[in-house]
């Protein structure tokens, strides 16, 4: 059987390339490491390998890389994405390697806080390393480029002599839709490339210039916005300027997905309500016809974002929400919408300080009962959030930590998941060897990790036996999840042990 003819290779270690058995919130398995199961049994659990064409194409893809693929595809490039199972059958011919990752060395949240809690290397890093050792010897065999970019770019500044020692030629950080297509003519022309190029806001693509998806992506999902109008000084999204997709582009990438088989979707974006809106005001007209196409196009959605505070004004103004999700829970057979939530702080004061705009158009002082409101809402429609809250932000005081507390414990009764990430400022390197990281956990950050597992424990059985891994096809995912979450309880108390004895420590994160 003939390869196809392939110049460049877009692809990704196994915790990318995964459909995460079509539940995209189990991907974030592989951000921990491998305890109280066996490594491979874990990966099965977060990662599993999927379904490819015989030259290794995978038929579904992340989103980010499907859209570099477009990108180089629609200038005429021959540029496929490839598992990365297949990539050595073309490393032979091909000019460069693209490789795109949310977490390539784990730093970003929550690898970082549980390999500081539990001393061990998450599966992700341990994946992206084991597969750019072998990447780098074919390299010196064969002598092609690596390119690699993502929203996780950042991560190589931290590991820069990685660079070298699996000889990657060129690291992009920010939007690459437009810039891969300058790269690869120079890779063609044999000319010399940069080792980092910073895409700004300038230089992104506007709204006509970000391509088409040309193959389905991982669970079906699709952007509908670029960026955040909200402007938290601890995020980078922020930094990128606000772009809504049109809708027949919107429509067009779901058709892909649905050629390709995938009959859900996740429609992206950092504030799903915020779609078509006014400022930070939610539009109904917009996000009604959004909904349209996609319970017209589609078995089932969910949303990857909303902000909370959109969430109470699309509600209080004409009860858009119920309206949309009457619209879903009625034409689709699907009961219940996941969707992730930036709790971020219960401190109506650090919130002044460090995220004025999460709560717009309320002021900040009002932010915990927009909160509560929210959840409320979101319990009443069924939609079903997985939360987080930050410890350690710059500037955090006790009583910000137990501000956290009391509205955790508020929003007890609402269906949910709540998870406790730890801010991780990242030191300088020791010795080559290892990350330090100067993490002050306090009494009140345990308390708050407590009450959010306990939380999370109470509701995760529920929402997977109720919603998330419902039926028979999913039996054994559930009884995996239900040991692992029993183990979980079981050792809980060993582990708050463990956090209290980190107390006012520098903590060294060992590389792997
Ligand atoms: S609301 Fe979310 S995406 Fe927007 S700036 Fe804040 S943290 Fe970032």
């Amino acid at each position: 059987m003939r390869d196809i003819d392939i110049d460049f290779i877009i692809t990704s270690d196994r915790s990318m390339m995964s459909d995460h058995h079509g539940r995209e919130f189990i991907g974030f398995v592989a951000t921990g490491p491998p305890i109280f199961l066996p490594e491979f049994i874990w990966t099965y659990l977060c990662c599993p390998k999927p379904k490819v064409d015989r030259f290794g194409r995978p038929r579904e893809a992340p989103y980010g890389l499907r859209k570099i693929e477009a990108s180089l595809l629609e200038s005429g490039f021959k540029a496929s994405i490839i598992d990365p199972d297949y990539v050595p059958k073309y490393l032979s011919k091909a000019k460069a390697v693209l490789i795109g990752h949310h977490d390539f060395f784990a730093y970003g949240p929550p690898s970082s806080e549980w390999w500081l809690i539990t001393g061990k290397v998450p599966v992700n890093r341990r994946l992206f390393t084991k597969f750019m050792n072998k990447l780098a010897s074919y390299k010196k065999k064969y002598g092609f480029k690596i390119v690699v970019g993502g929203p996780a770019a950042w991560q190589w500044r931290w590991e820069d002599d990685k660079i070298d020692l699996w000889g990657v030629d060129t690291v992009v950080e920010g939007e690459a839709d437009l810039v891969v297509k300058k790269l690869a003519q120079k890779v063609l022309d044999n000319e010399p490339l940069p080792k980092y190029i910073q895409v700004g806001a300038q230089d992104s693509p506007k709204v006509d210039q970000i391509p088409v998806i040309k193959g389905a992506s991982v669970n079906g999902l699709v952007e509908i916005m670029r960026g955040c109008p909200r402007g938290c000084s601890f995020c980078s999204v922020t930094l990128r300027s606000l772009r809504c997709i049109p809708l027949e582009v919107i429509e067009r990438e779901i058709k892909v997905n649905r050629a390709s088989g995938v009959k859900s979707g996740i429609l992206h974006s950092e504030d799903v309500l915020l779609y078509g809106a006014n400022g930070v005001i939610p539009s109904e007209e917009p996000l009604r016809k959004l909904h349209e196409i996609a319970v017209r196009r589609l078995e089932g959605i969910a949303w990857a974002h909303v902000s909370l505070a959109a969430v109470v004004v699309a509600e209080r103004q004409g009860r858009i929400l119920t309206k949309i999700t009457d619209t879903i829970y009625s034409k689709l057979n699907q009961d219940y919408i996941g969707v992730e939530v930036g709790i971020e702080t219960g401190s109506p004061k650090l919130a002044e300080k460090i995220m004025p705009g999460k709560s717009a158009p309320f002021p900040p002082s009002r932010y915990p009962e927009i909160v509560e409101e929210a959840f409320s809402i979101m319990h009443e429609l069924r939609i079903v959030p997985a939360a987080t809250f930050i410890l350690n932000l710059p500037g955090e005081t006790p009583d910000d930590v137990v501000k956290t507390i009391e509205l955790t414990e508020r929003l007890r009764s609402y269906r949910s998941i709540i998870v406790p990430m730890i801010f991780v400022p990242l030191g300088r390197l020791r010795g080559e060897r290892d990350i330090i990281a100067k993490v002050r956990l306090t009494r009140e950050h345990v308390e708050a990790m407590k009450i959010a597992l306990d939380h999370s424990l109470i509701w995760g059985e529920r929402i997977m036996r109720e919603f998330y891994l419902k039926g028979r096809e999913a039996l054994i995912l559930r009884l995996l999840l239900k040991y692992f979450m029993k183990i979980v309880r079981w050792k809980a108390s060993s582990v708050y042990r463990k956090l209290e004895s980190f107390t006012e420590k520098e903590l060294v994160i060992p590389k792997l």
